[in-house]
């Protein structure tokens, strides 16, 4: 059975004939089920884990629309952004945004254009190829000037309600893509076990205390960040904890006392002890001098202030600020009137000097306000290690304040860091100019959105999710970049305000407006041609786009509009069911990426949820739980994959070897084990019953009144059931429990129902019972086809199309275009299943008993001796005591109270909680020629297949042996000959044209041979 062959065969049917479209269509009339696709950026080769998303996202919408939905599925790709720009910087073999702009934007563009969807085609193959069914002839693509409208359109909402600003504040900041990046985005690159410097610097205060004599004294502080320091204007305190003053080498050193031990200073003299408070005030000599500006009044830089953040866990209970480089820091500063200093370009690179201005200064120069400024600086010091990157400067810094006394102790320590999540440069924290939407302005409805969306697993919504909109922060959503969204916002070259433009006809129709060039492109560098004239009244200026485009987060999170152009076109969207959606499936990492985006739009937008449903999926990792990477070579190619064993058995795999929201292990071993373990195992089953159907010319629902079996009307229970539990589970957004219980159910279907009927289907006579049992089947195996259509589509297509099609003309010609089976509850018997149930588990126990003592099945023996739970259950067992008795392979069935009593020698036990099964290991001579007479029929039996007869011819059968075999087939000659269809049993030398073979049976020699009938 070649699955993937099929596969193939069953997809270009599907094409050809249409299935997909006619899938939807065909429920055009039913209620919505909307899916919203999360786009991928084609611009590199789809790995294992977008099969793993896409195959969640085909499972659930294939489902509801069996169930009748109308369930439109439309494609979308990512276009923009930092992955794309860097891909093209690779290949051009560009490191700087210098590079970028020597080269021209225009071409720059031009080929991000090109590469984003260079892997495309291998995108959409495999997207057919693993059956993902949505509509790639019509995506959204978030480049189109249609797409950007609308995200235009969305920015200029936010812009009306006062949620769009720029401000100056210290925001992650990637040195080598020279832009700021979103909190999500830095969630993306942490990096763990970093390794930085860990340093305690002197800061030398400019008088000593006064309660003590005068010698040097230095304040003790403590960083990982040595760049910074030629940024400092402040040392922060906290006020009620307590500092000791330590002499050390005729020094005296301050620190809080709390962190002696840490810093390695206990057993050093404590000269005094003091509050923090009491430092506050006090001033000290900046380890390197800045070029300051400030403002008449300004309070002077290099002083102690007190910081409720100082912790005294760590360090030594004094923090050095750099307003310039940190979050707190730079707030601090605001507070304290602190000098911002830069002393590092935003490239990353060390200044050779560094300057700074006080807040009051730097918010008269960003509201453009001409100043003479006045220099304070009066002798200079260049900073060490300028005109390096930060983090290659960091020892040169060290080694000078080594040389200067400055340095206490210089160690290594290994922390968590952020890096950039595309070109992984260690990020810094800069104050700069970026622009904000204002997403803390609507956090309560962002968190109330939350309690109405339904996540699997249920932890992320008030975990991963919940806590990073209860810890929401500004969304930085500009990029100083080129390939992405142009920022709608156009600023007054002359008075400086701004206008935010939401379309391209409001654009077109500003005064003044001149610069287009067709055909319109939206994106850099055409539209920064764009001008129009300032609208302030006696304003002359000229209005010029800001440089910056956005982040590419807010496209994609704009898709649930943008793609329909709403609301340009498709204006009834809101009311006409496209929105919100009712399905989204992504992995974890959108948590704070995909997923937040599109709640954070919604919301500020709609004030309203735009998705209902999520399955969030855990990361992938390789067979050894690492993360695959192209460094580390363990990277899956899902192509290749699937074309050794299927893309069904990829999908099994997916849905079925864990919930989606565990981390996962990949291995080719676990897909390698689909086929075998379950696909085949259903195939075989089909295989049989179409094998015996053809000989029997058996036609599906004839047999008129049928009487069936208890052990049909026991699977047909079992079946109902099946198909209760799996559209609940499919219901609940668990294919993992669906596939699952159909799993155990071909396993029984398999392993119970067919191995039992086996003998009803070979029988000569097709009486009622031989009926019961075809119809019982073929019920099963088409309820099936379409239990296992939303997941393993292509074997249920299979399935279905020989099962069905071929002789129900009148039928759906697809699987996909049937209803999905329901139950019918008054065929589910749950006594009928459980007294099965025990039969099962007391004969397996019985096969582990026996193949503990090494006796196989076919042997028979005196009996088996049965220990239950219950007087209940004994009493169903002495009912069903002939399915034991067949099972097992004996002649009777005993029932024991105590266990003790099976200890004995001579019986082989085994047991699971109260159940236990004994068997006798002695064989009488009897047993043991009936045994080998079964040997025997097994022999022949697999001669017939091996000579390649019908299942349904007749045979001649030849022996040569022994008294004792001569024996053996005498006496069993009827049993024999009715097994293996053997017309005869000659003892002698078989016929010319027989297939024969020699066998060695407990010791025996024995030579049989095989010949067809005419
Ligand atoms: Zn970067
Ligand atoms: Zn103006």
């Amino acid at each position: 059975m070649n699955f993937p062959q099929v596969e193939e065969s069953v997809l270009s049917w599907w094409e050809k004939h249409n299935v997909f479209e006619r899938s939807v269509s065909a429920r055009s009339g039913g209620s919505r089920f909307v899916f919203y696709e999360g786009p991928p950026t084609a611009n590199g080769s789809p790995g294992i884990h977008h099969v793993l998303a896409r195959v969640f996202k085909d499972v659930i919408p294939r489902y509801w629309t069996m169930k009748g939905y109308y369930a439109p599925r439309i494609a979308g790709w990512d276009t923009h952004g930092l992955p794309v720009e860097l891909e093209v910087e690779r290949e051009l073999g560009f490191s700087s945004k210098a590079d970028i702009e020597g080269y021209g934007i225009d071409k720059f563009n031009a080929r991000c254009r090109q590469s984003v969807l260079g892997y495309l085609r291998e995108w959409e193959t495999m997207t057919r190829r693993i059956g993902f069914w949505l509509d790639l002839e019509h995506p959204y693509v978030t480049m189109d000037n249609k797409y950007i409208e609308t995200v235009w359109w969305a920015i200029k909402q936010m812009w009306d309600k006062g949620l769009v600003y720029q401000g100056y504040k210290v925001t992650p900041h990637c040195p080598r893509c020279g832009t700021s990046l979103s909190s999500h985005e830095v969630a993306l690159g942490y990096q763990d076990n970093v390794e930085d410097p860990s340093v305690y610097v002197k800061f030398k205060l400019v008088k000593g205390l006064p309660s003590l004599p005068d010698k040097p004294t230095y304040l003790l502080a403590w960083t990982t960040t040595p760049w910074t320091l030629p940024g400092n204007t402040a040392l922060a305190i906290a006020p009620e904890a307590e500092y000791s003053v330590l002499e050390v080498d005729d020094e005296y050193l301050i620190l809080a006392s709390a962190l002696l031990k840490q810093a390695k200073l206990e057993g050093y003299e404590i000269v005094e002890r003091m509050k923090g408070s009491d430092l506050v005030g006090l001033h000290y000599e900046p380890l390197y001098k800045a070029d300051i500006f400030s403002s008449k009044g300004d309070k002077p830089a290099y002083r102690v202030i007190e910081g409720d953040f100082v912790s005294t866990e760590d360090g030594t209970g004094i923090v050095h600020i750099a307003p310039a480089y940190g979050e707190i820091d730079f707030e601090v500063g605001e507070k304290e009137n602190l000098p911002l200093v830069h002393s590092v370009n935003l490239d990353g690179i060390v200044k050779r000097l560094p300057t700074g201005y006080t807040p009051s200064i730097y918010r008269r120069m960003l509201r453009e306000e001409a100043l003479a400024l006045v220099s304070s600086a009066k002798e200079l010091q260049s900073i060490p290690g300028y005109g390096k990157f930060v983090k290659d400067a960091d020892p040169l810094i060290l080694d000078d304040l080594r040389s200067r006394g400055l340095l206490f102790r210089s160690e290594k320590i290994r922390h968590t860091y952020p890096f950039c999540w595309r070109c992984e440069a260690p990020l810094l924290y800069y104050a700069k100019q970026t622009w904000y939407i204002r997403t803390t302005a609507v956090k309560e409805a962002l968190v109330a959105g939350n309690d109405e969306i339904n996540w699997y697993p249920e932890h992320i919504k008030y975990g991963r999710f919940g806590d990073w909109l209860q810890n929401n922060v500004d969304w930085a959503f500009s990029r100083e970049r080129y390939w992405g969204t142009p920022l709608p916002i156009w600023r007054c070259e002359s008075c400086g305000s701004c206008d935010c433009v939401g379309s391209v006809n409001e654009l077109k129709s500003k005064a003044g407006f001149s610069g287009l060039k067709e055909p319109l492109d939206l994106h850099r560098p055409f539209v920064d041609e764009l001008t129009f004239d300032c609208p302030k009244p006696k304003c002359q200026g000229k209005m010029r786009r800001v440089p910056e485009v956005i982040d590419c987060w807010f496209d994609s999170g704009a898709m649930p509009i943008a793609q329909y152009h709403y609301p340009f076109e498709n204006d009834t969207l809101l009311e006409d069911g496209r929105f919100p959606a009712d399905y989204i499936c992504e992995a974890v990492d959108q948590t704070r990426g995909w997923f937040y985006s599109l709640h954070a739009i919604s919301t500020l937008l709609f004030n309203r949820p735009c998705f209902r449903n999520v399955i969030c999926l855990g990361h992938i990792l390789d067979a050894k739980g690492e993360k695959m990477s192209k460094a580390k070579g363990n990277v899956v190619e899902p192509m290749s994959v699937i074309n050794k064993y299927g893309a069904d058995a990829l999908r099994w795999y997916c849905f079925t070897a864990s919930p989606p929201g565990n981390v996962r292990r990949f291995s080719e071993d676990a897909v390698a084990e689909v086929p075998r373990r379950f696909l085949l195992m259903l195939w075989n089953v089909y295989s049989f019953f179409v094998t015996y159907a053809n000989i029997d010319h058996f036609i599906p629902g004839s047999g008129g009144a049928l009487e069936p079996s208890e052990l049909d009307k026991w699977v047909i229970s079992e079946l109902n059931q099946l198909i209760a539990d799996v559209d609940g589970a499919l219901e609940a957004y668990n294919p993992t429990e669906a596939g699952r219980k159909i799993e155990g159910f071909v396993n029984d279907l398999s392993n119970w129902y067919v191995r039992r009927s086996r003998r009803r289907f070979w029988k000569s006579e097709n009486d009622a019972d031989k009926l019961s049992a075809y119809n019982t089947l073929y019920e099963c195996l088409v309820t099936l086809s379409k239990l296992l259509a939303p997941l393993t589509p292509f074997l249920a297509e299979e399935l279905y199309r020989n099962l069905v099609g071929s002789v129900f003309p009148e039928a759906p010609d697809s699987v996909h275009l049937t209803d999905f089976p329901v139950a019918d509850v008054t065929k589910i018997d749950g006594r009928l299943m459980a007294d099965t149930r025990l039969v099962m588990k007391i004969s397996s126990l019985g096969r582990a008993a026996r193949s503990q003592a090494g006796i196989k099945v076919r042997q028979p023996l005196t009996k088996v001796i049965v220990k239950v739970g219950t007087s209940q259950e004994m009493t169903t067992l002495e009912r069903l005591t002939p399915q034991v008795l067949d099972e097992l392979n004996v002649k009777n069935l005993e029932f024991v109270d105590n266990v003790t009593e099976l200890g004995k020698p001579g019986y082989a036990t085994s047991s699971e909680g109260a159940y236990v099964v004994a068997i006798p290991t002695e064989i009488s001579a009897e047993l043991a020629s009936e045994g080998l007479a079964r040997e025997i029929v097994h022999r022949l039996q697999t001669m017939r297949r091996s000579a390649g007869f019908d299942i349904a011819d007749r045979i001649v059968t030849y022996y040569q042996g022994g008294a004792y075999i001569r024996r053996v087939m005498g006496d069993f000659a009827d049993y024999i000959k009715r097994e293996t269809l053997s017309r005869e049993l000659v003892d002698g030398v078989p016929q010319e044209g027989a297939f024969t073979e020699s066998h060695r049976l407990d010791d025996y020699d024995l030579l049989l041979g095989v010949k067809r009938l005419g």
